[in-house]
């Protein structure tokens, strides 16, 4: 037996060679196939199983189902020198299955998308010291000879770099036998990150709850945590150091971002704490990388790992410690697909791997929140900023009654403008804070009224005045910026409504002309590039206004940035769904965040029609808890999550009347039980996206009632057609 393997042999499902093998596609279940004689049908062992004419890759899920003749039964090849997939992966993949209603292939697919992971290694050829001593020896051929001395291996343009030379000097050199070949590793392994190498020196709040982390972690059983504190208090150097406890344990650990806190910032953090970037996943890496990466963790070599959602179902052969940042983001939730909650999963990964889970946010989601509260997670807070960094000053101003004098300024209220002015006169540097892309949201014919929308979506086509263009931000689909109106043929009455960040940014040029500044959006009109270009720009001083959507919410920290504008703090408190008051707050507080992180005093105004709102209110009063607190009584109040259960079925299809009328027959076929309720059907909030008729179904339900049977019995009492599709969400989060 192989003493370096730690856990014991699994056991042999069945002696004869027959298995349960799960493919990694939208089946009902396992298929039984045979397998060799004397092969380990342990659960989770890899196999190549034959399916129609081609070949799929498979997994050994369980006993065969034996409901099929023996001699009409296939045999499903092992794959060899590959590690099982650990127990604990294929028990996560059931329980996601089965609690988001999917079939457990399609959440195989997502923990084996990585096609070249289960291909046999490739290996380099290098070359390092040969025996044979060439007759004539050039000063280049010397050279080369000479950093071969050290006795690495090195590949052929390797060794010419490093001495300088053409690699045909160094082919040479091969030929006559002064350099021979040898075989290395297709990938040079990953640097195990060191939980010494630079650890500070944590504050008194900081030690206790670094200390609480490291003990779970040492624990080695499932635990929940909600690290709670503002933003600059130190979160991310706290679970910095229950990382550094599970690695001096030689455990593994995840930390899931959201994808667009996954930067090189966060990279070169970790690698400052930890002397060596953390192992990558995410859908930028290339699939070369996304190989390396998926063995390394396959193999217990890669110790951290930071990805984006998906790395939810990598194979970890040593989890010790799951952390979940900034864990209230809505980007959490995979919309697409099988549609699951990270943030939800996280948990329910580190209950079968049995270690702990740490949520880290300065806004947690009302869920965290509530568990913390109740006593069911640990609460972890971090009451102030790290060193002298004071919170900002937060100010409302009242946009009704503010009466402007200059008829230019639209959406720049004088308070603003002569706050910016002061900013700027002292050498600090400002944010304009607008959750929303482009020029305007809505072109309007002021002659006839008709709105400009996307043809294959319910949705307002965005200007970009920049490219003369206006786009669908649902689909993508665009056109030319028209001078016409598309319905009466008037000339010229087309009209921008509403600001995006182009229309704020032209706004502030106007009345600071001198001033440097640049627009950074998550845009696929700007690119991630350009934006983070303007980041940098910002970060380095070479710019004194940022003029922004969410994406320079998150994370960043700039010294010198002392005001931030919130143009229109009401957007988004409108949207009528239930979360939509907790996302403006959450939104508000982390743009707010950023203002005088440093010595320096920060200041933000916000915009607003609603100055009594709750939600402006807990801003300014900097009542955080207070605003939750009501929160949670409203929700309480309605039996709203998390105090009550919700799932949605979404309809949709090509054929609108097709998907209406299955709609309907879908909620009359809604079973009668206690307990819940079934609202709809109704059309959804974009009732057509990219041109599919979208109509939306609604289970309430009291706690603890089994919402996934009742889901279960209901969708088996219809035929959906194939043309149809019925998509399940379980804890929706938002009702698009
Ligand atoms: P959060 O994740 O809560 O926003 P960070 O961990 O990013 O906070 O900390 C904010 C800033 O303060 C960072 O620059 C961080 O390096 C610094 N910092 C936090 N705690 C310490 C500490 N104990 N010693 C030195 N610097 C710290
Ligand atoms: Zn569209």
């Amino acid at each position: 037996m192989n003493r370096a393997r730690l856990r014991p042999e699994p056991p042999v499902l069945e002696a004869v060679e027959r298995a349960g093998i799960l493919l990694p596609l939208p089946l009902t279940g396992p298929y039984d196939y045979k397998l060799p004689r004397g092969v380990n049908a342990a659960r989770g062992t890899l196999v190549s199983a034959p399916l129609g004419n081609r070949e799929s890759l498979g997994v050994v899920w369980g006993p065969a189902e034996g409901t099929v003749g023996d001699n009409r039964l296939k045999i499903a090849e092992p794959l060899e020198g590959l590690p099982r997939l650990p127990a604990a992966l294929c028990d996560f993949i059931d329980w996601v299955a089965a609690y988001t209603l999917n079939p457990p292939g399609a959440i195989l697919a997502m923990a084996l998308r990585s096609r070249g992971a289960f291909e046999p290694e490739a290996r380099r050829i290098a070359y390092i010291k040969g025996d044979a001593v060439p007759a004539r020896l050039s000063e280049a051929r010397k050279r080369v000879l000479a950093v071969a001395e050290d006795g690495l291996a090195r590949s052929v343009p390797g060794l010419a770099e490093d001495a300088n030379v053409s690699s045909a000097v160094v082919r040479g050199l091969i030929q006559a036998g002064a350099l021979k070949p040898t075989e290395l590793p297709e990938f040079a392994p990953f640097r195990a990150p060191d939980p010494q190498f630079a650890a500070p020196q944590m504050n008194p709040d900081q030690a206790e709850a670094a200390q609480t982390l490291r003990q779970a972690v040492a624990a080695q059983t499932f635990s929940a945590h909600l690290l709670d504190g503002v933003t600059g208090s130190g979160k991310t150097e706290v679970y910095f150091e229950a990382i550094a406890e599970a690695l001096r344990r030689d455990k593994q650990v995840l930390i899931l971002l959201p994808e667009i806190a996954l930067t090189v910032q966060f990279l070169e953090r970790f690698a400052a704490r930890f002397g060596t970037r953390p192992t990558e996943w995410h859908s930028d890496l290339s699939q070369k990388e996304r190989r390396r990466s998926y063995r390394a963790v396959m193999t217990g070599e890669a110790k951290v790992v930071v990805g984006a959602r998906s790395s939810l179902f990598l194979p970890f052969t040593a989890l010790g410690l799951v952390i979940v940042d900034e864990e209230h983001e809505q980007a959490f939730k995979q919309q697409d697909g099988a549609i699951y909650h990270a943030r939800d999963m996280a948990v329910v990964r580190a209950r079968i791997e049995n270690c702990p889970v740490v949520l880290a946010s300065a806004t947690p989601s009302l869920e965290s929140f509530v568990n913390a509260t109740s006593g069911r997670y640990s609460h972890l807070k971090l009451a102030s900023r790290h060193g002298d960094a004071a919170m900002p000053d937060v100010r409302i101003v009242d946009l009704r009654r503010e009466k402007d004098a200059d008829e230019n300024a639209k959406w720049l209220s004088l308070p603003l403008r002569q706050a910016m002015e002061q900013t700027l006169a002292a050498g600090e540097q400002a944010i304009l804070f607008l959750n929303r892309r482009g020029y305007a949201p809505l072109t309007l014919c002021e002659a006839c009224g008709h709105k400009l929308t996307c043809p294959h979506c319910s949705a307002w086509l965005v200007e970009h005045r920049y490219r003369k263009r206006l786009a669908c931000h649902q689909c993508g689909y665009e056109i030319a910026t028209p001078t016409e109106c598309p319905a009466c043929k008037a000339e010229g009455t087309l009209t921008a409504c509403g600001p995006g960040v182009e229309r704020v940014a032209e706004e502030f040029a106007h009345f600071f002309s001198g001033a440097r500044y640049a627009i950074a959006s998550s845009d696929t009109m700007h690119g991630p590039a350009e934006t983070q270009a303007a980041i940098r720009a910002f970060a380095k001083r070479e710019i004194d206004v940022l003029i922004g959507t969410q994406i320079i919410a998150k994370g960043h920290h700039f010294p010198q940035l002392t005001l931030v504008g919130v143009i229109d703090a009401d957007l988004g408190g409108a949207d009528g769904d239930l979360r939509a008051r907790e996302r403006t707050f959450q939104l508000l507080h982390q743009v707010s965040g950023r203002a005088g992180r440093a010595e320096k005093p920060g200041l933000v105004l916000l915009q607003t029609r609603n100055p009594a709102d709750a939600v402006m209110q807990a801003l300014v009063k900097s009542d955080r808890d207070g605003f939750y607190e009501q929160e949670r009584i409203y929700r309480e109040r309605v039996a709203a999550p998390p105090f009550g259960r919700l799932a949605a079925i979404v309809v949709s299809g090509y054929d609108g009347e097709q998907v209406r009328e299955i709609a309907r027959q879908l909620g009359k076929a809604a079973p009668p039980a206690r307990d819940i309720k079934v609202w709809g059907p109704t059309p959804a909030f974009y009732s057509l996206l990219r041109g599919q008729t979208r109509e939306r179904l609604l289970v309430q339900a009291a706690k603890g009632v089994d919402v996934q049977g009742y889901l279960r019995a209901w969708l088996a009492r219809l035929k959906i057609p194939n043309a149809v599709r019925a998509a399940v969400d379980v804890d929706p989060i938002s009702f698009f």
